[in-house]
């Protein structure tokens, strides 16, 4: 059956916005870089995570706290306790989410420094952590030709939850940077998957080894749709060649940095 561009339009979805106090009940190394945390918690009871890449913002407790500070959602967003230091906050993706079980799934890198990739080095059973959102999530049709998914380690928890969602036979291809073998993993999907692994040769080089990868890969015929995220530059120069180079609409093409070499905390959307 052919898809009209009905069926291949993205969506908006808004979501009420809610901040929730979660406790770690698991956690399983998946890879020496990559730490799963399964947090349950009875705010968990309306959690909505419509799209693979939805973000939720992750709250760390202060040091020497049990708890973080949380924002309550305000009319015009989050506000937070006054007389109090802002909790510590990072973006990240809900993996899974189970209902039923009541759990919420997230995959935490671990690098070299930064709060966030040390509280999941050491992450334990009980812990508590806040979570805030989705505020919204971006519905991008699985009825496409072919999709392009392309990112770093940091995007390995969205890529994996969209193969895991794709319809059985959906032509996939992935480009994934990491930085060695050992931080390869499996992906259950039933998609028709093909996936390029690729790895940092030239530290003074970095941005080029995801764009290198990404040049020697095929675009099919027919209708697509391209997924990257991850290190900002590394992103921005990928987007550039597939819109310049292989004329891909910009349309078709969601791009993200997940993180910025030498920055805390960023998160842009790129589509200049
Ligand atoms: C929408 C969205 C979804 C995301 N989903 C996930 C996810 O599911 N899992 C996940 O692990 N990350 C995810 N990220 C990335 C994560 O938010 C960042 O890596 C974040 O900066 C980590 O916080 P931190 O406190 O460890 O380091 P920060 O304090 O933010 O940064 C400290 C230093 O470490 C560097 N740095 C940050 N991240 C990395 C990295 N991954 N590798 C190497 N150096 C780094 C920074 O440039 C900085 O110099 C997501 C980001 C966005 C925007």
């Amino acid at each position: 059956m052919l898809n009209t561009s009905a069926d291949l339009a993205v969506v908006r979805v808004r979501h009420p916005l809610k901040f929730r106090l979660l406790q770690v009940s698991r956690v399983e190394p998946l890879t020496p870089h990559l730490v799963r945390i399964t947090l349950t918690g009875a705010d968990l009871r309306d959690f909505i995570s419509a799209s693979f890449d939805d973000h939720i913002k992750v709250f760390f407790p202060a040091p020497g706290e049990d708890k973080p500070v949380l924002p309550v959602a305000g009319p015009d967003g989050p506000v937070f306790p006054e007389g109090q230091p802002r909790p510590v906050a990072r973006d990240y993706t809900p993996r899974r989410f189970d209902r039923e079980a009541g759990e919420l799934v997230i995959d935490f890198v671990i690098h070299a420094v930064g709060p966030a990739s040390d509280w999941a080095r050491t992450a334990h059973v009980g812990q508590y952590l806040g979570v805030g959102g989705p505020r919204g999530s971006f519905v991008i049709p699985q009825g496409f030709d072919w999709h392009l998914l392309i990112g770093d380690e940091t995007a390995l928890p969205a890529i994996s939850r969209r193969l895991e969602e794709l319809p059985a036979g959906t032509r996939v291809a992935a480009v994934l940077e990491v930085r060695d073998p050992s931080a390869r993993i499996e992906f259950a999907t039933q998609a028709d998957l093909y996936t390029v692994w690729c790895y940092p040769d030239d530290a003074d080089d970095r941005e080029s080894t995801l764009l290198d990868a990404v040049r020697e890969t095929f675009l099919p015929e027919g209708e697509g749709y391209v997924w990257a995220a991850g290190e900002s530059a590394a992103i921005r120069a990928v987007r550039q060649h597939l819109t310049t180079e292989c004329g891909v609409d910009r349309s078709r093409i969601r791009a993200a940095s997940y993180w910025k070499r030498g920055a805390v905390a960023v998160h842009e959307a790129i589509d200049d």
